[in-house]
């Protein structure tokens, strides 16, 4: 019997009541492990009114009791964390120290978020006229809203709400509904950290639940994490309902590889970068452009064993470097990509379609993949597989290498691997990508910097976790102030400036 997966709306569990449900998969047995609630928009509007209930209370609450609490969730995710990683490997697929890596991330922006007294710190300047003091304040905005996606079940939600808890919100997650278990865990430890009902909400659901959300009046803003069309849809209708909105979308991410670069250590790189997690990261690499056709050359000999050889199982397995991709509908896409950049011309080095694995035969498995030849006209280069699918472009000149990045729809992040301080110096200013690496594949920023790609990989002006995450999460309010002392200034009718 599939375990119910419920919200979690006022500091409790609530069954859903729309009568529509979604299969929950063990990718790695193909079994039916759960079976989600998707909201209707009148449960959504529950959720939302437990939030607003909440939100003055919260507010009034000071930045270091919100940091304490953060505190305590802290050293529960600590003292839980295989727990927690074990549910997402079980959903997810993820291999399980993968799984722990993806929740010290997330628990790195609790940290940052525990700082909340000193990011709300304020400005304030004396005399900005004859005894006259000016000070800027970050207020909350209310209730709040998190989108995510099934990649991160734990990490992403933690780019949002621990920050905006800190800044004084209310929160609502709606998680993915193909691995929604980490939410009510995470929701449950954070009201056994002290939060108090109500400030932190889980809906479960698909777009029924997410256009909810977009239209409720009561929610200030909403955080998206996905894929670009969903991520494009949520900023415009965001935005025509008035909200405040930053909306991160995919990403076709490339390495450019010098012929100077350590050969070594590029291989050992990519490797992760491009098969870790299957592939399924907003950062993974899955485009590698060797410059010259001898470090092409070069790399294509290292690379090609090390892809044939890489240990698949399940996630639960410790020998296994990549588990199962999410799902059955999500292999039958990433195989067709395949079937696709045959068709389109594309050199299969290692071709990872078809791979059954003894005792795993229905788990949604495939190998490691390698194309050569691909050229930037092909489906292959210019759409995000999301698989473990590493397609190599290669390039005469660093010059065309930095094009084909700079043309490309995507931005999210990228990396130059090399000895060259000029080249790599170049890289930086010039390359129209808001994540850059040098000789560090995956620049996934720390807490304390903000996560956020260029072009179609985010809309929206703020990046997340880091100062802009408090950014967004706050308005500003500027208090300027005099008190009276005897000086009539007398009434004054032009713009006020200082004399
Ligand atoms: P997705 O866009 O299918 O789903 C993301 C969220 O949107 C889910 O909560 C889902 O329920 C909801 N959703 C799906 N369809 C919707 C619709 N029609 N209307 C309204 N809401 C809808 O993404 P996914 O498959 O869960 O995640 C993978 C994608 O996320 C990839 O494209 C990946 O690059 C991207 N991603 C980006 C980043 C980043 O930082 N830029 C990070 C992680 C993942």
């Amino acid at each position: 019997m599939p375990m119910a997966i419920d919200h979690f709306i006022a500091g409790q569990k609530v069954p859903g009541k729309s009568g529509r449900t979604a299969p929950v998969f063990n990718p790695a047995t193909g079994l039916q492990s759960g079976e989600v609630a998707l909201a209707s928009t009148n449960e959504v509007r529950a959720a939302v009114e437990a939030a607003v209930a909440a939100a003055p209370e919260w507010a009034a609450t000071t930045p270091l009791r919100r940091a304490r609490i953060l505190n305590k969730f802290l050293t529960i995710l600590n003292e839980r964390i295989d727990k927690l990683a074990a549910v997402i490997t079980s959903e997810h697929g993820k291999v399980l120290s993968d799984a722990r890596g993806e929740i010290q991330r997330g628990m790195e922006v609790v940290e940052f978020a525990t700082a909340a007294p000193q990011l709300l710190k304020g400005e304030f300047t004396e005399d900005v006229g004859t005894r006259v003091d000016s000070h800027a304040m970050r207020q909350p905005l209310g209730v709040v809203a998190g989108i995510t996606p099934f990649n991160f079940p734990a990490m992403v939600p933690m780019w949002m709400f621990p920050v905006a808890l800190a800044c004084g919100n209310t929160f609502i997650l709606k998680p993915s509904e193909r691995d929604p278990s980490a939410s009510l865990l995470l929701a449950e430890w954070l009201k056994e950290s002290g939060l108090p009902d109500g400030v932190f909400n889980v809906i479960q659901g698909d777009k029924e639940a997410v256009d909810a959300l977009l239209n409720d009046p009561d929610i200030q803003a909403v955080s998206f994490v996905g894929s670009t069309p969903i991520a494009r849809y949520i900023y415009e209708t965001a935005a025509r309902t008035g909200k405040r909105a930053q909306a991160l979308g995919g990403a076709k991410n490339h390495m450019i590889i010098m012929p100077d670069a350590d050969m070594e250590q590029t291989v050992d790189a990519l490797m992760g970068a491009a098969y870790g997690s299957a592939g399924e990261r907003c950062m993974a690499i899955s485009v590698a452009v060797p410059v010259g056709e001898k470090t092409a050359e070069t790399l294509l000999a290292k690379l090609e064993p090390r892809v044939r050889a890489l240990k698949i199982g399940p996630g639960t397995d410790p020998e296994a470097e990549m588990g199962p991709l999410v799902t059955r509908q999500h292999l039958d896409k990433v195989s067709g990509y395949v079937d696709q950049g045959v068709a389109e011309g594309a050199k299969l080095i290692v071709d990872g379609r078809g791979v059954k694995l003894q005792g795993y035969e229905d788990g949604y498995f495939i190998g490691g993949t390698l194309f050569d030849h691909v050229t930037p006209n092909m489906k292959i280069y210019k759409e995000e597989i999301f698989g473990p699918v590493l397609a190599v472009v290669r390039a005469d000149t660093y010059a065309t290498a930095a094009r084909l990045i700079n043309e490309h729809e995507f931005g999210n992040g990228t990396a130059i691997f090399t000895r060259d301080g000029d080249a790599a110096r170049e890289f930086a200013h010039s390359i129209k990508v808001g994540m850059v690496g040098i000789n560090v594949p995956i620049p996934v920023p720390m807490a304390f910097h903000s996560f956020g790609g260029w072009k179609a990989s985010l809309f929206g002006d703020h990046h997340m976790h880091g100062p802009e995450g408090v950014r967004f999460y706050t308005r500003l309010k500027t208090i300027t102030t005099r008190w009276p002392t005897g000086i009539r200034a007398g009434a004054e009718f032009s713009m006020p400036t200082m004399k």
